[in-house]
């Protein structure tokens, strides 16, 4: 019986490095990057840097370290952080945020991945011997929850401007930050200017196997290396990690848009089915959020249902599902993907 292919919507994480990675991992000049003596490391981070236009980069083990790193970095233990509510920080990263970094999140809520500059206002709240210290405003952009929805460049500078003026520093988890660049097709600094530092993932849809950059101040890099090292994070022969990243900055950039194309296809083929609830002006980069409620199942039976088939899906709450496009996912997977969903919906419907 021939094997049927998997088609893996779980994540752009999935994604494998390419050939050209393995060959530069195999022929990296390699130090021990403790000793800041890893020739391929320094390079990544420069190019890095110099791409966010900040002064200096780090290269971390994951995102979620990347982001206590910078809560860490840009606070005190007891500081007040304002975050979105659906935030990967608040919700993904296992409370490190309080548990590590000693922090209180506020969240504040939003339409659609971004608070406005009032109500982050609201939330930076006046010097009171009741109230903590607020400290920072974080933002996250694609916002993963809000389904790979952009804040737009105007949006930052608003907030940035409410924070900047209250004394805060603004921070940017840009895990997918280079999507909303191509799907707008603005340099990536347009969103970074705005920021004190920010991240961004190497190991998404660029296709690293490893990897996140942290980019700022000098001075917020040089803390930045320091909490790394208390977490652990201090590694030695780190260039096999930065080789695959240099080859993705320089080539995996650009073909973003066509995981924003596949995911378009899948979305608008999912609108046409009935019982099958979806945003299309959400749908703006690679990643489509639907909910299947008026399926008569849940999220859980629908991508079990989905495995069936071969399709691999997650859920992101009761009734809603994420597809994630990337590299490997083609036209043609969209295609059977729609097809799977539509069967699945003609028979929940049938009964
Ligand atoms: C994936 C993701 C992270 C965490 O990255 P890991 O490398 O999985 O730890 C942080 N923020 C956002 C927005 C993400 O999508």
């Amino acid at each position: 019986m021939p094997v049927k292919e998997i088609i893996d919507l779980r994540s752009d994480t999935i994604t494998l490095p390419t050939e050209e990675m393995l060959e530069a991992i195999r022929h990296a000049k390699l130090g021990d990057d403790v000793f800041r003596e890893d020739p391929t490391v320094n390079k990544l981070e420069q190019m890095a840097a110099e791409k966010m236009g900040k002064e200096a980069a780090l290269l971390v083990t994951s995102g979620t370290q990347a982001n206590l790193i910078a809560l860490m970095s840009n606070t005190k233990r007891g500081d007040l952080v304002i975050l979105e509510a659906e935030s990967h920080i608040y919700w993904y990263e296992v409370g490190g945020i309080s548990m590590i970094a000693g922090l209180l999140p506020w969240p504040v809520k939003s339409s659609a991945g971004a608070p406005t500059p009032e109500d982050v206002k609201a939330a930076i709240r006046p010097s009171d011997i009741h109230f903590p210290e607020p400290a920072l405003v974080c933002l996250e952009n694609t916002h993963n929850r809000h389904g790979g929805t952009i804040i737009r460049p105007s949006q930052i500078k608003a907030i940035s401007e409410v924070a900047h003026t209250h004394g805060l520093k603004l921070y940017l988890d840009g895990a997918r930050i280079f999507n909303a660049a191509v799907a707008l097709q603005v340099d990536v600094r347009e969103f970074t200017r705005h920021v004190d530092n920010l991240m961004f993932s190497l190991s998404k849809g660029l296709c690293c196997p490893i990897g996140s950059v942290l980019v700022g101040t000098c001075e917020f890099i040089e803390k930045a290396r320091k909490i790394r090292k208390i977490l652990g994070g201090g590694m030695r022969q780190a260039g096999i990690i930065a080789a695959p990243g240099i080859v993705a900055l320089e080539t995996m950039i650009d073909r973003l848009a066509e995981d924003h194309r596949n995911a378009r296809r899948l979305a608008e083929g999912i609108s046409k089915i009935e019982g099958i609830q979806i945003d299309l002006s959400r749908v703006q980069t690679n990643i489509v959020c639907f909910d299947i409620s008026g399926l008569g199942m849940t999220a859980d039976m629908f991508i079990a249902k989905l495995k069936e088939k071969g399709i691999l899906a997650l859920t992101m709450g009761e009734n809603k599902v994420r597809l994630v496009t990337h590299r490997g996912i083609e036209r043609e997977h969209v295609d059977a993907a729609i097809a799977a969903i539509e069967d699945i919906a003609k028979n929940s419907r049938a009964k």
